[in-house]
Protein backbone atom coordinates (compact mmCIF):
# COMPACT_ATOMS: atom_id res chain seq x y z
CA UNK A 1 0.00 0.00 0.00
CA UNK A 2 1.21 3.72 -0.87
CA UNK A 3 0.30 6.36 1.57
CA UNK A 4 0.94 10.07 -0.12
CA UNK A 5 0.84 12.92 2.54
CA UNK A 6 -0.58 15.98 1.68
CA UNK A 7 1.95 19.07 0.96
CA UNK A 8 2.76 20.49 4.35
CA UNK A 9 1.73 17.47 6.40
CA UNK A 10 3.88 17.89 9.73
CA UNK A 11 6.14 15.39 11.42
CA UNK A 12 3.67 14.61 14.60
CA UNK A 13 0.93 13.84 11.33
CA UNK A 14 3.32 11.32 9.61
CA UNK A 15 4.48 9.95 12.74
CA UNK A 16 0.98 9.38 13.62
CA UNK A 17 0.06 7.73 10.26
CA UNK A 18 3.51 5.16 10.89
CA UNK A 19 2.35 4.51 13.83
CA UNK A 20 -0.96 3.26 12.71
CA UNK A 21 0.28 0.90 9.80
CA UNK A 22 2.54 0.05 12.56
CA UNK A 23 -0.04 -1.05 14.71
CA UNK A 24 -1.67 -3.20 11.84
CA UNK A 25 1.07 -4.94 11.11
CA UNK A 26 2.73 -3.13 8.20
CA UNK A 27 6.67 -2.77 7.67
CA UNK A 28 6.64 0.87 7.01
CA UNK A 29 9.12 2.85 4.89
CA UNK A 30 9.47 6.30 4.41
CA UNK A 31 10.62 8.62 1.59
CA UNK A 32 10.16 12.18 1.95
CA UNK A 33 10.86 14.88 -0.97
CA UNK A 34 10.66 18.73 -0.95
CA UNK A 35 7.09 18.73 -1.01
CA UNK A 36 5.72 15.77 0.24
CA UNK A 37 6.22 12.32 2.07
CA UNK A 38 5.54 8.88 0.28
CA UNK A 39 5.08 5.57 2.88
CA UNK A 40 5.34 2.21 1.35
CA UNK A 41 3.29 0.15 3.85
CA UNK A 42 4.51 -3.45 3.33
CA UNK A 43 2.84 -6.56 4.45
CA UNK A 44 0.29 -9.27 3.08
CA UNK A 45 -3.48 -8.01 4.67
CA UNK A 46 -5.85 -8.47 2.05
CA UNK A 47 -8.24 -7.85 4.45
CA UNK A 48 -6.91 -4.44 5.44
CA UNK A 49 -9.43 -1.30 4.65
CA UNK A 50 -7.50 1.99 3.84
CA UNK A 51 -10.23 4.08 4.50
CA UNK A 52 -8.43 3.34 8.44
CA UNK A 53 -5.52 5.26 6.77
CA UNK A 54 -7.52 7.69 4.93
CA UNK A 55 -8.76 9.60 7.69
CA UNK A 56 -5.80 10.24 9.61
CA UNK A 57 -4.47 13.72 9.98
CA UNK A 58 -2.25 14.95 6.89
CA UNK A 59 -3.02 11.85 4.62
CA UNK A 60 -3.67 12.67 0.83
CA UNK A 61 -4.35 9.64 -0.85
CA UNK A 62 -3.58 5.92 -0.25
CA UNK A 63 -3.47 3.35 -2.98
CA UNK A 64 -3.82 -0.39 -2.65
CA UNK A 65 -0.98 -2.18 -4.53
CA UNK A 66 -1.82 -5.92 -3.76
CA UNK A 67 -5.31 -7.68 -5.39
CA UNK A 68 -7.68 -8.67 -2.24
CA UNK A 69 -8.67 -11.84 -3.96
CA UNK A 70 -5.80 -14.81 -4.62
CA UNK A 71 -7.14 -18.06 -5.54
CA UNK A 72 -8.28 -16.15 -8.49
CA UNK A 73 -5.37 -14.44 -9.65
CA UNK A 74 -2.55 -15.15 -11.81
CA UNK A 75 -0.26 -14.57 -9.57
CA UNK A 76 -1.13 -17.80 -7.40
CA UNK A 77 -1.74 -20.03 -10.27
CA UNK A 78 0.01 -18.79 -13.48
CA UNK A 79 -1.40 -22.07 -15.55
CA UNK A 80 -4.47 -20.80 -16.99
CA UNK A 81 -7.75 -23.17 -15.66
CA UNK A 82 -9.17 -25.74 -17.57
CA UNK A 83 -12.70 -26.43 -16.14
CA UNK A 84 -14.17 -30.33 -16.65
CA UNK A 85 -17.77 -29.89 -17.51
CA UNK A 86 -19.30 -33.58 -18.17
CA UNK A 87 -16.50 -34.42 -20.94
CA UNK A 88 -16.18 -30.78 -22.18
CA UNK A 89 -13.28 -29.00 -20.90
CA UNK A 90 -13.49 -25.21 -20.78
CA UNK A 91 -10.28 -23.39 -21.07
CA UNK A 92 -8.27 -25.23 -23.40
CA UNK A 93 -7.71 -24.47 -27.31
CA UNK A 94 -11.10 -25.82 -27.88
CA UNK A 95 -13.95 -22.96 -27.68
CA UNK A 96 -17.10 -24.05 -25.66
CA UNK A 97 -20.33 -23.37 -26.53
CA UNK A 98 -22.96 -23.64 -24.15
CA UNK A 99 -26.64 -23.11 -25.99
CA UNK A 100 -30.52 -23.45 -25.67
CA UNK A 101 -33.53 -21.71 -24.35
CA UNK A 102 -33.46 -18.99 -21.85
CA UNK A 103 -36.38 -21.28 -20.43
CA UNK A 104 -37.23 -24.90 -20.34
CA UNK A 105 -40.63 -24.97 -21.32
CA UNK A 106 -41.57 -28.30 -22.58
CA UNK A 107 -40.36 -31.74 -23.76
CA UNK A 108 -40.77 -30.79 -27.15
CA UNK A 109 -38.88 -27.42 -26.80
CA UNK A 110 -35.97 -28.77 -25.08
CA UNK A 111 -35.35 -31.81 -27.12
CA UNK A 112 -35.82 -29.76 -30.52
CA UNK A 113 -33.53 -26.85 -29.13
CA UNK A 114 -30.88 -29.89 -28.07
CA UNK A 115 -30.70 -31.98 -31.13
CA UNK A 116 -30.46 -28.13 -33.25
CA UNK A 117 -27.76 -26.91 -31.00
CA UNK A 118 -25.69 -30.01 -30.81
CA UNK A 119 -25.90 -30.75 -34.97
CA UNK A 120 -24.08 -27.12 -35.46
CA UNK A 121 -21.37 -27.88 -33.09
CA UNK A 122 -22.14 -27.06 -29.20
CA UNK A 123 -21.24 -29.01 -26.70
CA UNK A 124 -23.63 -28.16 -23.47
CA UNK A 125 -26.98 -27.28 -23.67
CA UNK A 126 -28.76 -24.53 -21.40
CA UNK A 127 -31.30 -23.68 -20.19
CA UNK A 128 -33.62 -22.34 -17.05
CA UNK A 129 -35.57 -24.31 -14.51
CA UNK A 130 -35.65 -21.95 -12.35
CA UNK A 131 -35.91 -18.52 -13.26
CA UNK A 132 -34.79 -14.86 -11.42
CA UNK A 133 -37.56 -12.83 -13.66
CA UNK A 134 -37.72 -9.18 -12.87
CA UNK A 135 -41.72 -9.77 -12.05
CA UNK A 136 -43.10 -11.99 -10.18
CA UNK A 137 -46.16 -12.64 -12.45
CA UNK A 138 -43.58 -13.59 -15.06
CA UNK A 139 -43.44 -17.37 -16.14
CA UNK A 140 -40.89 -18.87 -12.97
CA UNK A 141 -39.90 -22.12 -14.87
CA UNK A 142 -40.69 -25.88 -14.84
CA UNK A 143 -38.26 -26.35 -11.33
CA UNK A 144 -37.86 -29.78 -11.25
CA UNK A 145 -39.98 -31.25 -14.17
CA UNK A 146 -37.73 -28.85 -16.60
CA UNK A 147 -34.76 -30.33 -14.78
CA UNK A 148 -35.60 -33.44 -15.98
CA UNK A 149 -36.62 -32.61 -19.51
CA UNK A 150 -33.55 -31.33 -19.92
CA UNK A 151 -31.09 -33.94 -18.70
CA UNK A 152 -33.12 -36.76 -21.09
CA UNK A 153 -32.74 -34.12 -23.87
CA UNK A 154 -28.94 -33.25 -23.23
CA UNK A 155 -28.42 -37.41 -22.89
CA UNK A 156 -30.35 -38.02 -25.90
CA UNK A 157 -27.65 -35.56 -28.15
CA UNK A 158 -24.45 -36.45 -25.72
CA UNK A 159 -24.47 -32.41 -24.33
CA UNK A 160 -23.59 -31.51 -20.74
CA UNK A 161 -26.06 -29.26 -18.93
CA UNK A 162 -25.53 -26.13 -17.48
CA UNK A 163 -28.86 -24.23 -15.54
CA UNK A 164 -28.97 -21.79 -13.12
CA UNK A 165 -28.95 -22.00 -8.95
CA UNK A 166 -31.63 -19.58 -7.57
CA UNK A 167 -31.42 -21.02 -4.15
CA UNK A 168 -29.07 -22.47 -1.98
CA UNK A 169 -32.00 -25.26 -0.63
CA UNK A 170 -31.75 -26.61 -4.20
CA UNK A 171 -28.58 -27.58 -4.27
CA UNK A 172 -28.89 -31.64 -4.25
CA UNK A 173 -31.79 -31.19 -6.34
CA UNK A 174 -29.27 -29.97 -9.05
CA UNK A 175 -26.48 -32.01 -8.56
CA UNK A 176 -29.12 -34.96 -9.31
CA UNK A 177 -29.45 -33.56 -12.72
CA UNK A 178 -26.56 -30.97 -13.96
CA UNK A 179 -23.10 -30.99 -14.94
CA UNK A 180 -22.92 -27.66 -14.19
CA UNK A 181 -24.29 -24.95 -11.95
CA UNK A 182 -25.32 -21.01 -13.24
CA UNK A 183 -24.93 -18.07 -10.86
CA UNK A 184 -26.87 -15.78 -12.40
CA UNK A 185 -25.82 -12.21 -12.83
CA UNK A 186 -28.51 -10.95 -10.18
CA UNK A 187 -27.51 -13.48 -7.13
CA UNK A 188 -22.94 -12.49 -8.04
CA UNK A 189 -22.96 -11.15 -4.78
CA UNK A 190 -25.48 -13.53 -3.01
CA UNK A 191 -22.45 -15.06 -0.96
CA UNK A 192 -24.09 -17.90 0.72
CA UNK A 193 -25.92 -19.22 -2.19
CA UNK A 194 -21.39 -18.84 -3.42
CA UNK A 195 -20.76 -20.66 -1.01
CA UNK A 196 -23.33 -23.33 -1.44
CA UNK A 197 -22.62 -23.99 -5.27
CA UNK A 198 -18.47 -23.84 -4.27
CA UNK A 199 -19.43 -26.73 -1.39
CA UNK A 200 -21.31 -29.08 -4.42
CA UNK A 201 -18.21 -29.73 -6.50
CA UNK A 202 -19.87 -29.16 -9.72
CA UNK A 203 -18.06 -26.79 -12.27
CA UNK A 204 -19.44 -23.16 -11.40
CA UNK A 205 -20.31 -20.60 -14.71
CA UNK A 206 -20.15 -17.27 -12.61
CA UNK A 207 -22.32 -14.43 -14.43
CA UNK A 208 -21.06 -10.76 -13.57
CA UNK A 209 -23.45 -8.74 -11.62
CA UNK A 210 -25.32 -6.13 -13.48
CA UNK A 211 -23.04 -2.95 -12.15
CA UNK A 212 -20.44 -5.37 -10.83
CA UNK A 213 -16.80 -3.92 -11.35
CA UNK A 214 -13.89 -7.01 -12.44
CA UNK A 215 -12.56 -6.54 -8.84
CA UNK A 216 -16.22 -7.53 -7.16
CA UNK A 217 -16.62 -10.49 -10.11
CA UNK A 218 -13.62 -11.56 -8.98
CA UNK A 219 -13.87 -11.71 -4.75
CA UNK A 220 -17.76 -13.29 -5.81
CA UNK A 221 -15.27 -16.12 -7.97
CA UNK A 222 -13.10 -15.96 -4.73
CA UNK A 223 -15.95 -16.79 -2.34
CA UNK A 224 -16.51 -20.59 -4.79
CA UNK A 225 -12.30 -20.96 -4.97
CA UNK A 226 -12.49 -20.80 -0.95
CA UNK A 227 -14.95 -23.94 -0.64
CA UNK A 228 -12.34 -25.81 -2.83
CA UNK A 229 -13.78 -26.06 -5.97
CA UNK A 230 -11.70 -24.99 -8.34
CA UNK A 231 -13.69 -25.29 -11.64
CA UNK A 232 -15.08 -21.34 -11.24
CA UNK A 233 -15.48 -19.82 -15.31
CA UNK A 234 -16.74 -16.39 -15.40
CA UNK A 235 -19.45 -15.35 -17.59
CA UNK A 236 -19.77 -11.87 -19.02
CA UNK A 237 -22.79 -11.02 -19.84
CA UNK A 238 -23.18 -6.94 -20.12
CA UNK A 239 -23.25 -4.33 -17.50
CA UNK A 240 -25.72 -1.43 -16.92
CA UNK A 241 -24.94 1.43 -18.59
CA UNK A 242 -26.18 5.01 -19.54
CA UNK A 243 -27.23 3.47 -22.90
CA UNK A 244 -30.59 2.44 -24.14
CA UNK A 245 -29.81 0.96 -27.96
CA UNK A 246 -29.48 -2.08 -26.08
CA UNK A 247 -30.79 -4.00 -23.27
CA UNK A 248 -26.78 -4.41 -21.29
CA UNK A 249 -23.56 -3.21 -22.90
CA UNK A 250 -21.36 -6.12 -23.63
CA UNK A 251 -18.42 -5.65 -21.80
CA UNK A 252 -15.54 -6.86 -23.80
CA UNK A 253 -12.94 -5.53 -22.76
CA UNK A 254 -13.04 -7.25 -19.41
CA UNK A 255 -12.02 -10.61 -20.87
CA UNK A 256 -8.50 -9.64 -21.97
CA UNK A 257 -8.70 -7.61 -18.32
CA UNK A 258 -9.65 -10.64 -16.74
CA UNK A 259 -7.21 -12.70 -18.44
CA UNK A 260 -4.41 -10.98 -17.60
CA UNK A 261 -5.53 -10.85 -13.88
CA UNK A 262 -6.75 -14.58 -13.16
CA UNK A 263 -6.25 -18.16 -14.86
CA UNK A 264 -10.27 -18.81 -14.82
CA UNK A 265 -11.71 -19.49 -18.13
CA UNK A 266 -14.09 -16.76 -19.36
CA UNK A 267 -17.18 -17.22 -21.30
CA UNK A 268 -18.87 -14.27 -23.21
CA UNK A 269 -22.81 -14.01 -23.46
CA UNK A 270 -24.04 -12.08 -25.93
CA UNK A 271 -27.40 -12.93 -25.88
CA UNK A 272 -28.16 -11.14 -22.39
CA UNK A 273 -25.08 -8.58 -23.46
CA UNK A 274 -27.31 -7.10 -26.61
CA UNK A 275 -31.01 -7.79 -25.76
CA UNK A 276 -31.43 -8.05 -29.26
CA UNK A 277 -31.41 -10.94 -31.92
CA UNK A 278 -29.39 -9.20 -34.57
CA UNK A 279 -26.89 -8.05 -32.55
CA UNK A 280 -26.13 -11.50 -30.92
CA UNK A 281 -23.77 -12.65 -33.90
CA UNK A 282 -21.54 -9.72 -34.12
CA UNK A 283 -21.05 -10.17 -30.97
CA UNK A 284 -20.31 -13.51 -30.87
CA UNK A 285 -17.96 -12.96 -33.27
CA UNK A 286 -16.01 -10.07 -31.49
CA UNK A 287 -16.56 -12.44 -28.14
CA UNK A 288 -14.16 -15.00 -29.89
CA UNK A 289 -11.92 -12.38 -31.25
CA UNK A 290 -11.33 -10.86 -28.08
CA UNK A 291 -10.32 -14.33 -26.26
CA UNK A 292 -12.92 -15.81 -24.77
CA UNK A 293 -12.79 -19.88 -24.37
CA UNK A 294 -16.46 -20.24 -25.58
CA UNK A 295 -19.76 -18.61 -25.78
CA UNK A 296 -23.19 -18.77 -24.15
CA UNK A 297 -26.16 -18.35 -26.68
CA UNK A 298 -29.83 -18.49 -26.53
CA UNK A 299 -31.52 -20.65 -29.06
CA UNK A 300 -35.15 -21.09 -29.41
CA UNK A 301 -37.15 -23.66 -32.03
CA UNK A 302 -40.46 -20.81 -31.98
CA UNK A 303 -38.38 -17.29 -30.26
CA UNK A 304 -41.60 -15.56 -31.21
CA UNK A 305 -43.73 -17.39 -28.25
CA UNK A 306 -41.22 -18.21 -26.29
CA UNK A 307 -42.06 -17.61 -22.15
CA UNK A 308 -38.74 -15.84 -21.68
CA UNK A 309 -36.06 -14.10 -23.24
CA UNK A 310 -37.76 -14.71 -26.93
CA UNK A 311 -36.60 -11.52 -28.45
CA UNK A 312 -32.82 -12.72 -28.12
CA UNK A 313 -33.55 -15.87 -28.75
CA UNK A 314 -31.47 -16.95 -32.12
CA UNK A 315 -33.72 -19.18 -34.85
CA UNK A 316 -32.29 -22.39 -35.10
CA UNK A 317 -30.41 -21.64 -38.94
CA UNK A 318 -29.55 -18.41 -37.27
CA UNK A 319 -27.47 -20.61 -34.42
CA UNK A 320 -25.56 -22.60 -37.44
CA UNK A 321 -24.55 -19.47 -39.25
CA UNK A 322 -22.93 -18.03 -36.18
CA UNK A 323 -21.26 -21.50 -35.59
CA UNK A 324 -19.96 -21.67 -39.20
CA UNK A 325 -18.40 -18.16 -38.44
CA UNK A 326 -16.44 -18.71 -35.41
CA UNK A 327 -14.90 -21.79 -36.41
CA UNK A 328 -13.05 -19.65 -39.26
CA UNK A 329 -12.33 -16.23 -36.60
CA UNK A 330 -11.29 -19.45 -33.95
CA UNK A 331 -8.81 -20.56 -36.79
CA UNK A 332 -7.09 -17.42 -36.94
CA UNK A 333 -6.31 -16.51 -33.37
CA UNK A 334 -5.28 -20.53 -32.78
CA UNK A 335 -8.27 -21.83 -31.53
CA UNK A 336 -10.60 -24.38 -32.21
CA UNK A 337 -14.37 -25.11 -32.22
CA UNK A 338 -15.26 -28.74 -33.02
C1 LIG B 1 -30.05 -16.49 -18.22
O1 LIG B 1 -28.95 -17.02 -18.52
O2 LIG B 1 -31.14 -16.81 -18.77
C2 LIG B 1 -30.06 -15.37 -17.26
C3 LIG B 1 -31.13 -15.08 -16.54
O3 LIG B 1 -28.89 -14.70 -17.26
P1 LIG B 1 -28.39 -13.42 -16.39
O4 LIG B 1 -28.29 -13.90 -14.98
O5 LIG B 1 -27.08 -13.10 -17.02
O6 LIG B 1 -29.42 -12.34 -16.58
MN1 LIG C 1 -32.39 -15.46 -20.58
Amino acid sequence: MVVVMEVGADESQIESVIATLSDHGFDVHRSSGSQRTVLGAVGVQPDFDKRHIELLEGVYTVHRVSEPYKFASRSWKKEPTEAKVGNVVIGGKELAVMAGPCSVESEEQIHASAEAVAKAGARILRGGAFKPRSSPYSFQGLGEDGLKMMRKAADAHGLAVVTELMDPSHADLMARYTDMVQIGARNMQNFPLLRVAGQLGLPVLLKRGLSATIQEWLMSAEYILAEDNPNVVLCERGIRTFETMTRNTLDLSAVPVLKARSHLPVIVDPSHGTGIRNKVIPMARAGVAAGADGLMIEVHPDPDTALSDGPQSLYFSQFEELMTQIRRIAEVIGRKVV
